[in-house]
């Protein structure tokens, strides 16, 4: 995506969200008093993008009409699920900038889940069927065709109850029996052909522990939490719709208090995956270094790659809420992030492919001090001071034997401008026997430095530098999207849709001084390269960098022309 293509929000996009819109006329119109949200989570993966966007929304509704949230863990699987993953999912939360008011559990519910489960069995609304869950699936019937009652289904109430209790005493195997919700085996919605409410699994839950080997589905589970925590607005993503009449119906045979089930269109980003199942499988097969490795899409991948938490609110918030599914281009995101690092990234000078250059009227052993701007775009960032002397490093590629037409940069006869110093002019150069260049000689001209009499003589080029006074040197890893489709969840296998040049390790880059304090998350520009982050595997001796993102978006160019 061209960055000039993306515009700040109109003020129709500042007009109120169907969401924003429904819970200002229930406060309006006194169906609440106060909303209460609630972020579900299941702690069975690392959270990503996509729940970041759920986590702005949920927070930020409640934010805007002095509500609030609550974070609840959707752990109702045992076998997938782990404390590793609760304490990832809080801390990128609050990385985030959010706060939840309580955290809950769906396994704090299960001895309450059990008791509603007993009050739907007595009502005739629930029964323990002994087909196994593959035949249950065959008799739902088909879109067309009604499903076939099971032989258990009018078993009687003492029958169930029964079956039921000795389900929770674990006298069965897993698979051997279900409860399942009486409703309608001809239901148009075939999410109310008598769904699935418990089924037998004998593992350890990372809470429970042994205590239970019964399991609600997600569909028990979720409508009765949000109903027992009060939850007003309980936001999901849309393939959620077909699941609210049961939703509802739950809560309606129950008599619980009322909560309402709103669904939005999910977030999905180009150029990379966003099911948990596939990114533990990156991870687990070493296709990339972790659940942080800053090619993932997760938050904390993005937060090692140096992505600002209100970068990804500023994204969410322009994303906005659809009632209908698209996909957003990667380019909003690394847009978002340039634009927050504009103001805020101090500018510093870096050369990635170091090629040496002598200036030979420069007297040898003398160094002198440039001062230069923190960040032009912020004064109140200050000024510092980098060492010039007369050997400094460009960039290899800043260099050319023989120019091609408008090439600006320097070459034979050539002058550039070294950005806040001096214009110099190359003399000559000397090449390896393989004729690669090994130096290039030039002179400069005393007076064009700033302050000094043709400190404003125009030349074409200007070219970032590094002295070769104190020199750090430094580690960039520069990082591309993980793949080289736009949807590669939608090939047949989506590893094969790996980008194989995603990562590129350069060793030998050159640094100023100045950044010999840099800490792990700081976040520099480097002057005409694009925005970097210190890495957490950085040591003070060896700092590492991760490009976030190139100045401007080349990636689509490139790639077409490719
Ligand atoms: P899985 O990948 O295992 O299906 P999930 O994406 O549903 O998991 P949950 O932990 O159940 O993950 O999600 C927590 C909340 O985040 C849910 O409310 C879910 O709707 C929301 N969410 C998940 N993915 C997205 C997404 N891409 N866009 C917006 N919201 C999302
Ligand atoms: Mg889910």
């Amino acid at each position: 995506m061209n960055d000039k293509k993306i515009e700040r929000p109109t003020t129709e996009e500042k007009s109120l969200n169907f969401l924003q819109q429904i819970i200002k006329e229930d406060l309006e119109n006194g169906r609440h008093n106060a909303i209460l949200t609630r972020f579900p989570p299941e702690p069975n993966g690392y959270l990503h993008i996509g729940h970041a966007k759920s986590i702005c929304l949920n927070f930020g509704l409640a934010q805007q009409f002095g509500g609030k949230t609550n974070l609840r863990f959707d752990d109702t699987n045992p076998v997938k699920e782990d404390t590793e993953y609760v304490e990832s999912i809080k801390e990128d939360i609050q990385w985030l900038g959010f706060q939840w008011v309580s955290e809950h559990y769906a396994s704090d519910y299960f001895e309450q889940l059990y008791d509603w489960a007993v009050v739907l069995i007595r009502k005739g609304l629930a029964y323990v069927d002994d087909q196994t869950q593959e035949k249950i699936r065959k008799n739902r019937g088909t879109v067309t065709q009604p499903g076939v009652d099971s032989p258990y289904r009018n078993r009687s109430v003492e029958e169930n109850l029964d079956l039921f209790q000795r389900m929770r005493a674990g006298e069965f195997e897993e698979g051997a029996k279900v409860l399942r919700a009486k409703i309608d085996m001809a239901h148009p919605n075939m999410m109310l052909r008598d769904p699935i409410m418990y089924r037998i699994i004998h593992a350890h839950h990372h809470r429970t522990g042994d205590q239970w080997c019964i399991y609600p589905m997600y569909d028990y589970a979720h409508g009765q939490s949000d109903s027992l925590e009060q939850i007003t607005h309980s936001i999901c993503t849309l393939e959620f719709d077909i699941h609210r009449p049961l939703y509802d119906w739950f809560i309606e045979n129950l008599e619980i208090f009322p909560s309402h089930q709103y669904e939005f269109a999910r977030l999905n980003l180009t150029y990379t995956v966003m099911s948990k199942r596939k990114l533990l499988e990156l991870v687990k097969e070493g296709f990339v270094s972790g659940w942080d490795d800053p090619r993932m899409p997760t938050i904390c991948g993005l937060r090692r790659r140096g992505y600002t938490p209100r970068s990804i609110r500023t994204f969410c918030e322009r994303v906005g809420v659809a009632k209908r599914d698209n996909t957003i281009d990667v380019g909003l995101l690394e847009y978002c992030i340039r634009e927050d690092l504009n103001t805020t990234a101090p500018r510093v000078f870096a050369v990635l492919d170091p090629l040496k250059i002598i200036i030979t009227n420069y007297p040898e052993g003398k160094t002198e001090e440039i001062e230069t701007e923190n960040n032009p775009e912020n004064e109140a960032s200050g000024k510092r001071k980098i060492p010039f002397c007369r050997e400094l490093y460009i960039e290899r590629n800043d260099f050319e034997i023989v120019p091609p037409k408008n090439y600006f940069r320097l070459a034979p006869e050539k002058e550039v401008r070294l950005k806040g110093a001096y214009i110099i002019k190359c003399d000559d150069y000397a090449t390896d026997d393989n004729g690669n260049v090994t130096e290039v000689y030039c002179t400069y001209y005393p007076e064009t430095k700033s302050g000094m009499p043709d400190a404003n003589r125009k030349v074409k080029g200007t070219l970032h530098w590094v002295s070769n006074h104190n020199p750090l040197d430094i580690e960039v890893r520069l990082y591309d999207r993980l793949f080289l489709n736009e949807d590669p969840a939608a090939e047949e296998n989506y590893i094969e849709a790996l980008n194989p040049d995603s990562l590129k390790t350069l060793t030998h880059c050159k640094a100023e001084p100045s950044l010999a304090q840099a800490k792990a998350g700081d976040t520099f520009q480097f002057q005409r390269l694009g925005y970097f982050c210190v890495d957490a595997d950085s040591a003070p001796e060896k700092l590492i960098f991760n490009r976030i993102v190139p100045l401007k978006d080349t990636w689509g160019k490139v790639n077409r022309e490719g």
